[in-house]
């Protein structure tokens, strides 16, 4: 029977995600960080209150990551991964209106590192699995919870090393859902939320131009530096072309719909400058991106160095790798070699099924009305780590925010922060997610 006096998730969602702000958990990408230890023991704890005993990794000194399955009314079902990261990008306190480590709740929302990436949803996710528990209600199937480290950072501390290293938790998950997807936005009067389905991969390459050392004084036809130059500004001044893949046609059709005017595939650039904020996301997933971004060569202003080096940031579409390497490996010619600095995949799945039969409406549910459509994601999630162990990943963090909020330039901005509303919002949905998932 369960407690009438006892918090439900609506209660205690805003505590909890001001209470994972508060704990630093910035990835500063060098294992410089306070780490993840303290705030995964949180984690734990608010688990183990509710007789849910998470296993608690350490993949290297304060890098920690926690699973634990929660057995579903019918475990012969294939489970869900329900995953969320406890690492936070670094925000300099200066910069912001209120302290970034602060949580503190001003005009309705809670402020702070995290806020919408991606303190928010984990917390969403614990406040409801912590009702149910009160209440001795168990999800259809098996459900995963995994809380991780390092996603900000690649996930080698975290997911990639979960799933390497552990991936017996995974067994029989077939699906899951995470960030960066399931918010909404508004066009007009119509609420359009948008389910992430496909990611761009991650190619970080570094051009490296071997030439002849000499004297800056000496006639050299062989110089690095000017080699490498014609090869960046190539690859930096390249108009790569637009490749429409099935995740971005199917939201830019929807789109035209809600706008009600005819999108143009072959040119959907039109179309795009009506999207306000959000034409920032979708944009950079209509192509190819190849962005120079660091330069390194010489020690002295009279040496010709023997060598000069460029990194070189670049993106591409589920389908599209093999162009891209082809196209850079045409830009930057023979003579300047590259070599891969991070490499990870793209990912798309279909926008049907069961599954998002169940997001779409549990959203539905809670805003009748809502237009929900999938939506490729420029960068990537944990979602490529667990794809390795054949799960279906989704972007599915659900908010419904106002109008007015600049909710995409908040991910890794200043002043980062949640309607308290949206988060209770996302609670209820989860709930009625979980309850048919
Ligand atoms: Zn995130």
């Amino acid at each position: 029977m369960p407690d009438p006096a006892a918090p439900t998730a609506e209660d205690e969602v805003v505590d909890i995600c001001r209470d994972l702000i508060r704990i630093d958990s910035s990835n500063y990408g060098d294992g410089s960080g306070p780490g993840e230890r303290e705030v995964a023991e949180h984690v734990a704890g608010l688990l183990s209150e509710v007789g849910l005993e998470p296993e608690v990794f350490e993949s290297a000194d304060r890098r920690t990551s926690l699973v634990v399955r929660w057995e579903g009314e019918d475990p012969a079902r294939p489970g869900l991964l329900v995953h969320g990261h406890l690492d936070v990008v670094p925000a300099e306190a200066r910069d912001w209106t209120h302290d970034p480590f602060a949580g503190e709740v001003v005009d309705d929302c809670v402020w702070g590192r995290g806020a919408v990436d991606m303190k928010d949803m984990d917390a969403m996710v614990l406040a409801v699995v912590r009702q149910w528990r009160r209440e001795g209600r168990r999800p259809p199937r098996d459900v995963v919870l995994c809380f991780l480290a390092d996603e900000e950072a690649g996930g080698k501390f975290g997911a990639h090393w979960v799933v390497d290293n552990h991936p017996g938790h995974f067994d029989g998950v077939t699906e899951a859902i995470s960030e960066v997807g399931g918010f909404s936005f508004s066009v007009g009067d119509e609420r359009v939320y948008v389910v992430e389905t496909a990611q761009k991969g991650i190619r970080w390459l570094r051009l490296v131009a071997e030439g002849r050392a000499g004297h800056g004084s000496m006639v050299n036809d062989d110089n690095a530096v000017t080699a490498l130059a014609e090869a960046v500004a190539r690859v930096g001044r390249h108009e790569w072309p637009v490749r429409m893949t099935p995740t971005v046609a199917r939201f830019l059709e929807e789109m035209g719909d809600v706008l009600g005017i005819e999108v143009d595939l072959s040119d959907p650039e039109p179309a795009l400058s009506k999207l306000g904020t959000l034409a920032r996301i979708v944009g950079a997933t209509l192509r190819n991106t190849a962005a120079p971004t660091m330069l390194r060569a010489g020690y002295k202003q009279n040496v010709i160095p023997q060598s000069a080096e460029a990194f070189v940031d670049c993106r591409f579409l589920p389908g599209f790798e093999d162009e891209l390497l082809a196209t850079i490996d045409e830009l930057i010619g023979p003579d300047v070699r590259r070599e891969e600095v991070i490499t990870d995949i793209a990912l798309e799945t279909t926008f049907d099924g069961p599954l998002v039969d169940a997001m779409v409406a549990a959203l539905r549910a809670e805003d009748p009305g809502a237009r929900v459509v999938p939506y490729c994601l420029s960068g990537g999630t944990d979602n490529k780590s667990f794809s390795l162990l054949g799960i279906r990943g989704f972007g599915f963090a659900p908010l419904r925010l106002p109008a007015d909020l600049d909710f995409t330039g908040m991910f890794h901005g200043i002043d980062e922060r949640v309607p308290l509303d949206s988060l209770r919002f996302g609670t209820r949905v989860l709930d009625r997610f979980l309850t048919t998932c």
